[in-house]
This record gives structure tokens, sequence and C-alpha cells, in this order.
């Protein structure tokens, strides 16, 4: 697992390439109106943003706890398969990343904790 340095050097490195680009962008738009502004600040908003989301899903996605989750279905232990490339929607936006997942062999269910985004907004 990544230790606890490695990941705050990670998402530091992020940090600043923020930084420098806020910075960049400053120097090109000497005068910018407030939706210019509002533009840049939630770009590097999400940016950062799915660095953070994609530190957590890899942190979590290298745990496997035992005994495994319960299939929502019928109730049963999920068995560990391993790990698997998946596409991650959320509100921080698309990425794709390793993680492992769990599968029932009765209900044919898989999971990929932390299972898909909860609706929201
Ligand atoms: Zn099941």
């Amino acid at each position: 697992m990544e230790s606890k340095e490695a990941k705050r050097a990670r998402l530091l490195a992020k940090a600043a390439e923020a930084i420098d680009e806020y910075l960049e962008w400053e120097e090109q738009n000497p005068r910018p109106d407030l939706t210019q502004i509002e533009d840049i600040a939630l770009k590097l908003r999400k940016e950062f943003g799915q660095e953070i989301a994609q530190v957590a899903i890899e942190n979590q996605a290298e745990r496997t706890p035992a005994p495994g989750p319960r299939c929502a279905k019928c109730g049963a232990e999920m068995r560990y398969k391993g790990k698997k490339r998946t596409r991650v929607e959320s509100r921080t936006g698309n990425w794709d990343v390793e993680r492992g997942y769990y599968y029932c062999p009765k209900c044919k269910e898989r999971l990929f904790p932390p299972g898909p985004a909860t609706a929201s907004e």
C-alpha cells in the first residue's frame, strides 16, 4: 500500500500543478471577467478533486476485507476475484482505475467497492 508520505507527495505535486496552471492563466488573462474567473477556479478544483478521489479509490481497492462483503441479492459472502480496470463515473469526473472486485457465484453479481456513486444534486 502506498504510504501516507507517498500520497502526500503525490497530492502536493498535483496541487503545485494546479497552482502553476493558475499563475500561467493569470499572466494570459490580465483582466478576466467573473465568468472567466469562475471557469478557471472550477476547472482547477475539479482537477484536484479528481486526484483526491483517485487516491481514495485506489486506497480502498488495495484493501481486501475478510470476510468479503455480502451479496446484495442473496446475502451470501462474496468472493474476491482480483483486480480489474474499470471506469469510475462520479461527480468529480470519469476515469479509469484498477479496482479489486467481488463476485457472487450464485447470483453472478459483481461488486466493485466502494460501489457506484449515490445519486445526488
Ligand atoms: Zn448472491
